[in-house]
């Protein structure tokens, strides 16, 4: 029998609550228009997890059994605990796959794994947005066309501040002349990250079938049988051969 992969999505949920233009798009929340989404496919397990909660929802319990952590986050990312962001981040370098939505790209775990300020432009505009899937043998890029519109979109332009990625998947050509590196794969210790870019909060991109199919992929992509602590490694005394002794120089 195939393993289910256990997926928690995390969302501030904070714009869903206190614009009502967000809550019209997105009444339950983005988490819960992910995990419905989710649900229609097969092989996964499903939970959520908010700021709000104790923890962030997000106590040593909930991450050892997660094996992929979604993030989405815009205005609150200064709220979420420190120590809560030296978990998550200890729990990737261990192997929990990590895949960071839209404006989660300034979030304090995506930053501290990247290194970097992560900084792009930016306009809300309305504009069209097109997806180019420039990988589509990568497991993410399944069953995904060449390209794919966005109708309505937030740009997002260069230029990214991230490190090189290790594999670039998508990239997105908006109506006003911009472009940006919309699909980056990542990996840090033991742990697979994937930063997908569509996704702003007053647009229905969670409900796109195409969105959902790629997040699918992704949890699929980021998920590691093995969890292993590259945190806690003992020294080896003992060699595996005799060494000789050797005469001083
Ligand atoms: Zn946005």
């Amino acid at each position: 029998m195939v393993k289910k992969i256990r997926v928690t999505i995390w969302n501030e949920f904070v714009h869903e609550k206190n614009d009502a233009a967000v809550k019209k798009v997105y009444p339950d929340g983005i988490h819960n228009a992910i995990a419905q989404g989710l649900k229609k496919e097969m092989g996964f397990i499903i939970q959520t997890a908010t700021l709000e909660q104790p923890e962030h929802g997000l106590t040593e319990k909930v991450l050892k059994n997660t094996d992929v952590l979604f993030w989405w986050g815009h205005m609150a990312h200064g709220q979420v605990d420190d120590e809560i962001v030296k978990r998550i981040h200890q729990k990737i370098l261990d192997g929990m796959g990590l895949v960071v939505l839209h404006s989660g790209h300034f979030s304090k775990i995506f930053r501290r794994l990247m290194g970097t300020n992560c900084s792009l432009t930016w306009r809300v505009a309305d504009e069209r947005e097109i997806v180019w899937n420039i990988a589509p043998s990568h497991p993410i890029a399944q069953g995904i066309a060449g390209s794919f519109e966005l109708p309505g979109s937030e740009m997002y332009g260069e230029r990214f501040d991230i490190p090189e990625p290790d594999q670039l998947l998508f990239v997105s050509w908006y109506e006003g002349g911009n472009v940006f590196r919309s699909g980056c794969t990542f990996k840090r210790g033991n742990g697979k990250i994937f930063y997908f870019s569509p996704g702003h909060e007053t647009y229905p991109i969670f409900y796109d079938k195409t969105i959902l199919r790629i997040l699918a992929n992704s949890a699929r992509w980021a998920y590691s049988p093995i969890r292993l602590s590259t945190n806690d490694v003992p020294n080896q005394k003992t060699p595996l051969a005799p060494i000789t002794k050797r005469k001083p120089i």
